[in-house]
């Protein structure tokens, strides 16, 4: 049959690898390839920030001029997706709706809401999964019908499943010689790419991470020219305050589906077949897509996914709630520089490093303010180029100690852990400049530098830059405790997302963990030599703690 097809863009903003638009091009003699920017849907279930915005309208510019380049034109309408589809199933006398199907349970309701459309119209749903590796539902059914709620279950199940399928071939022009696209005459007038001003944003930081499947394939492109790099990648060993990403920075293209997951993942594995020797899950690049894959599995079928209450596998902590503290640590006001000059650049950049995320969650969480992780992956919902739904839950209900992780005792230490890799501070001299004439002696800790150092710096701590706002020692003793109640009481639940010792991955983690274990060496040994004796008052910050005190004792680490 010979459709008039819609095709939905939503995520999947690529021509390579594009199984769903590639099989609706195959039964339809005409295409429409739509974006409907549905701005109050977007903003109502993700907290979009300017800088996202951004990308994701560079994005849809780079869509429409590969699709150009092909004899078509991307169709961007502003509007509820419901309402626009209405309207134009009606004006372009449109027999079938194509969409890559996707895991969120907004989408899925979007999805469920398309079908009603299309069966009142009598019009066709043609769609397939193509943002993960595999069908996430196949991953469930191998794993006897429940997620997997640890890696190496999840891993198990893969071995069930086989290697994920090829890359489908490219869209290509022969493809819109045989299905057009309809022209409009008022297309620009009608149907562009709108800018941000007319978004009513401003972003004027400069663009690092420019949006679209052509930068998208280019980075790719750029890493896999040194093979021996990506053979060899091992996440434990990059380094969260390198000026420039040690990573492979792919998550804001994969995110949006500007970049396919399973073209990226069989060039890895062509890369691996080449190589004498390469890295494993979990800490190699294709082990990185696997975490990927994992919380997208664990997610769409979690209810609650990314909340604690009513979500079986979070354990449910009474955060404090203290919404100075959060804005301090959202604002990049905390008073320590690498906290401090971590969150400047999410804020100015939409990225940062891994390990540099592990950071400040700890320290927003179960390190040192005990605020919920819910309010901090808020924050990164807005904040981050690469925000994803299962993703930075996941990650955040790990780094809480909330769900998957167990090692809750070892606390990354907000001064040591980026000292480690870079003592000389030049990423906080790069993001925090009010700090850049300390001396590297200081410069994680400028509140303990003598007064004329402080002056001949040009910045005096307490009015120039904030004083550190809680003291980590007594702080993350106390949260330990708190969580070590928090885990008796909720031994169950804790178990739900426990590996067990002899898992064959333990060996990668285990390294991975070792070096929190050594950051963390000061704080542990405190710990034990003060026994903590338990804490029943999880409502109110204890303040038992003043600068000024700090500062006479030097006890912050
Ligand atoms: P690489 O190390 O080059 O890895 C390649 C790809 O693997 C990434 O692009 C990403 O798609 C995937 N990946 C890597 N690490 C993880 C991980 N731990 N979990 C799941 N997938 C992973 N990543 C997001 O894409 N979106 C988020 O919203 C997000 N929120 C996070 C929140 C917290 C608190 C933490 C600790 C991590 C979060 N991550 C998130 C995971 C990870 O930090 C980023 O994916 C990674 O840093 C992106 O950089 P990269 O592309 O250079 O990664």
């Amino acid at each position: 049959m010979s459709h008039r097809t819609i095709h939905l863009f939503r995520k999947g903003l690529r021509l390579h690898d594009n199984p769903t638009l590639q099989g609706a091009l195959a039964c339809s003699s005409a295409l429409y390839p739509v974006y409907i920017l549905d701005r109050a849907f977007v903003e109502g279930v993700m907290r979009v920030g300017p800088l996202l915005w951004r990308f994701i309208l560079q994005s849809l510019e780079d869509l429409d001029s590969r699709l150009r380049a092909l004899g078509s034109r991307l169709y961007v309408l502003r509007g509820s997706t419901l309402a626009v589809l209405r309207d134009l199933v009606t004006r372009w006398g449109i027999t079938q709706i194509s969409y890559d199907t996707e895991v969120e349970p907004y989408y899925a309701s979007m999805e469920r809401e398309i079908q009603a459309l299309a069966q009142e119209r009598g019009l066709k749903t043609y769609t397939s999964v193509s943002h993960t590796l595999y069908d996430v539902k196949r991953i469930v059914k191998a794993n006897g019908g429940s997620p997997p709620l640890t890696y190496k279950k999840f891993l198990h199940a893969l071995t069930v499943l086989g290697e994920p399928e090829k890359p489908v071939r490219d869209v290509s022009a022969e493809d819109f010689l045989r299905c057009v696209t309809p022209a409009e005459a008022d297309h620009e007038k009608t149907y562009a790419v709108p800018s941000l001003a007319d978004l009513g944003l401003e972003v004027e930081l400069e663009v690092l991470w420019p949006g679209g499947e052509t930068h998208a394939l280019q980075r790719l492109d750029k890493h896999f020219q040194s093979q021996g790099w990506v053979a060899s990648f091992s996440k434990t060993r990059t380094v969260p305050n390198s000026l420039l990403p040690s990573t492979t920075g792919l998550s804001p293209y994969l995110s949006l589906g500007c970049l396919s997951v399973r073209t990226f993942y069989h060039q890895l594995s062509s890369v691996y077949a080449q190589s004498k020797n390469h890295s494993l899950p979990p800490v190699s690049l294709q082990g990185q897509v696997l975490w990927r894959e994992f919380f997208y599995t664990v997610a769409s079928s979690t209810p609650n996914f990314t909340k604690m209450e009513g979500n079986p596998i979070c354990l449910q902590i009474e955060w404090y709630h203290d919404p100075e503290a959060l804005e301090k640590w959202r604002t990049a006001q905390t008073g320590f520089p690498w906290i401090d000059a971590i969150m400047t650049q999410l804020r100015q950049e939409g990225w940062i490093h891994h390990l540099a995320r592990h950071a400040v969650a700890c320290f927003l969480t179960r390190g040192d303010l005990w605020i919920s992780w819910e309010e901090g992956m808020k924050v990164f919902e807005e904040l981050l180029l690469d925000a994803d739904y299962s993703i930075n839950a996941g990650n955040w209900m790990w780094l809480s100690a909330s769900a998957f992780f167990h090692k809750y005792t070892r606390i990354f230490c907000p001064v040591r852990f980026g000292r480690r890799t870079d003592p000389q501070g030049q990423y906080l001299r790069k993001y925090l400049p009010i700090l850049k004439n300390f001396p590297s002696q200081y410069i994680y800790e400028p509140w303990k530098a003598p007064e004329d150092v402080q002056l001949s710096a040009g910045c005096i701590i307490g009015k120039d830059y904030p004083r550190p706002m809680v003291c980590h020692t007594e702080a993350s003793q106390r949260n330990l405790g708190l969580m070590r109640q928090v885990r008796a009481e909720q031994e169950k639940t804790a178990e739900l997302t426990r590996d067990v010792a002899d898992d064959p991955m333990e060996a990668g983690l285990k390294r991975e963990l070792q070096e929190e274990e050594e950051l963390l060496d000061g704080a542990e040994q405190h710990s034990t030599s003060k026994r903590f004796n338990g804490v029943t008052d999880h409502k109110s910050r204890p303040c038992n703690w003043t600068p000024e005190t700090l500062q006479l004792s030097g006890e912050v680490m």
